[in-house]
């Protein structure tokens, strides 16, 4: 008689990590079931009612729809506040927080000058030494209003939090010079916080040098789409100098104003959470950390998680340096008390008892070994109509690099209009130059495709890119550039893969093993011999097999994933033996290309 099985109750949604603790199972065995399934998941991922039963199938247990009781509400509850929270929509329970403030701009445009002269002439009250410490970020009291500024000024860091999830800054401060006036960085500045969503206000800076002109400044701004409220747009530019200190009240009142329309508020009774601004090791103190809190009100004793680090708060102190008990939404405070140091971006949670947070943080440890061998999802323009159809894209977001200033609008015009049924192209970015590892990170922040006319990722670029799982492509002819984004947006391109030669090796000894067959020791003559590559075995320049599998490969006893050259090893190929001393190997993948 066959075993009945153990019937599971599961939601519409479940997360793999809920799905996991329902049969008391490692996230790690349900992640491998989904993979065999075709389906790559994160631990937070959410899988439906019937995925969820074809893996509790597998695994020997029988799903049965259930309904969410009363309790399940009120979580729901809280983590839709949250969302309302970073949507920035109003509710009840939501209170008037002070806006969290970046200052970005292009190099030496007085970004730290600004940030320094705020800081001292608007230290909060009692605080009369000024800054003692520097704890990534601080707090300005302007009238009878705070203002959160965040200390690390530049894009980089702003898009480095959007890259994992964070959403640091409400308001950006674009630093312009008005004596050198728009400028590359400026236009990236923008982009990003564009991207981001984030409204800007615009601080002319350096309008005490005889050289500034404001006014052709302005133009510029306003060829970005930041038009002047003076001439009928809706953007703040200020005037100001860090050096005379001209304007600066002007400034933050302006920043209040922008705080005001954008309705910033958070619950300060709902569970704290938050981002990391910086982890480090102390000496004396240990492990400390700089948090800025978003949601709810964070207290000493509270218990926290981070990424995979974890802990009790111990001690906590505001960005004086002072000892506090408490900190509501958008107060920067640094800690102690975490296992170990998080990282900047990283989103910290309170929450109930030290082993809830252990086990959160164990988890994340194992989904950090799994992703570890499993590729990143990426976003290509092959599945961006799949994506559509699934209802997850409403644009393709477009990065455009060219490499020279008379293509840019060229090409932007040919692809900007492109709209296939209500999916729209839209170019977060376009500017001169090679494709950058800025570009990769607000592509991979953003979801976008980075297009390339005539312009290459740089080597780093190329490399960050393929960590985090950011499609480039590169053209160097317009049609062939608008057809594959056309294409794409039909859900007709389809990826023309090409196969790359990695490595080549010759057979210096066959081995034979009664029932597998043989192997052949290889002596690796150049480049790399992978795993997961293709065989293409040759002699005297003749094909004898290809795209042949490679079924083990070994050094010595152990099975190794790589052999660079110079080095030996055994092979054994799947469905081919016949080798002979001096045949050649060649190693191949396969690479996508345009
Ligand atoms: P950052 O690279 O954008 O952070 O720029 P800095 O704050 O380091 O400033 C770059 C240079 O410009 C420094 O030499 C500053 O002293 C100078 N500077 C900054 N703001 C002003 C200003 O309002 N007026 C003048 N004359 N110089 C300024």
């Amino acid at each position: 008689m066959p075993k009945t099985k153990q019937i599971l109750e599961v939601p519409d949604f479940i997360t793999v990590r809920q799905l996991a603790e329902l049969m008391g199972a490692s996230p790690i065995e349900v992640m491998k079931e989904l993979i065999t399934n075709g389906i790559m998941a994160s631990i937070n991922q959410q899988i439906d009612f019937d995925t969820a039963a074809i893996v509790l199938d597998s695994l020997g247990y029988e799903a049965r729809p259930h309904e969410a009781p009363e309790t399940e509400v009120v979580q729901k509850e809280t983590t839709q506040q949250w969302r309302q929270f970073y949507a920035g929509q109003s509710s009840a329970v939501l209170q008037p927080r002070p806006p969290v403030v970046t200052v970005l701009g292009h190099v030496d445009h007085g970004k730290t000058s600004l940030l320094d002269v705020i800081r001292q002439t608007n230290v909060q009250e009692g605080e009369a030494g000024g800054i003692t410490q520097h704890i990534g970020a601080s707090q300005v009291k302007h009238g009878d209003r705070l203002i959160t500024f965040l200390d690390t000024p530049g894009h980089e860091a702003f898009t480095a939090m959007r890259a994992r999830g964070a959403q640091g800054a409400d308001i950006a401060i674009l630093v312009v010079a008005a004596d050198d006036g728009v400028m590359p960085t400026t236009r990236e500045a923008l982009a990003h916080v564009q991207a981001a969503q984030v409204p800007v206000v615009v601080a002319l800076n350096k309008i005490d040098k005889p050289n500034a002109n404001q006014e052709r400044a302005k133009m510029q701004l306003s060829d970005l789409g930041l038009r002047s409220d003076e001439w009928g747009g809706d953007t703040m530019i200020v005037p100001v100098s860090a050096k005379t200190k001209q304007g600066i009240d002007d400034l933050l009142e302006a920043v209040l104003l922008v705080a005001e329309t954008a309705d910033i508020r958070a619950n300060p009774n709902g569970k704290a959470a938050g981002t990391v601004l910086e982890g480090r090791m102390e000496h004396t103190r240990g492990v400390v950390a700089t948090l800025l809190v978003q949601n709810g009100t964070l207290k000493t004793g509270d218990v926290v998680v981070v990424g995979v680090s974890q802990g009790r708060i111990k001690r906590m102190f505001d960005h004086r340096g002072v000892a506090i008990q408490e900190a509501p939404p958008s107060t920067p405070v640094s800690v102690m008390g975490l296992d170990q140091p998080p990282h900047a971006g990283e989103i910290f949670e309170v929450v109930d008892t030290v082993k809830i947070a252990r086990s959160i943080a164990d988890e994340r440890k194992a989904q950090i070994a799994f992703d570890a061998i499993v590729p990143p999802v990426v976003v290509t323009l092959e599945d961006i109509f799949k994506r559509f159809q699934a209802g997850e894209a409403k644009e393709l977001l477009l990065i455009l690099k060219v490499d020279v200033d008379g293509s840019l609008d060229p090409v932007k015009n040919e692809i900007q209009d492109l709209s296939v049924e209500d999916l729209k192209v839209r170019i977060l970015h376009a500017d001169v130059g090679a494709i950058t590892e800025n570009d990769v990170n607000l592509a991979s922040a953003s979801g976008a495709v980075i297009i390339g006319f005539n312009s290459r990722p740089d080597s780093a670029a190329a490399r960050v890119a393929e960590g985090v799982g950011v499609d480039i492509r590169t053209y160097s002819v317009i049609y062939k550039l608008k057809e594959s984004v056309e294409l794409a947006m039909r859900g007709l391109l389809d990826p023309v893969y090409e196969d790359k030669r990695i490595g080549l090796a010759e057979v210096r000894r066959i081995i034979r093993v009664p029932r597998i067959g043989n192997i052949a020791g290889l002596y690796v003559l150049e480049g790399i011999i992978r795993r997961n590559s293709k065989a293409r075995v040759l002699r005297v320049g003749k094909v004898l097999a290809e795209n042949v599998t490679i079924s083990s490969l070994k050094r010595f006893e152990d099975d190794v994933r790589e052999v660079r050259t110079g080095f030996e090893c055994g092979i054994s190929l799947d469905g081919f033996h016949d080798y002979e001393e001096g045949d050649k190997i060649e190693f191949l993948v396969r690479e996508k290309v345009n």
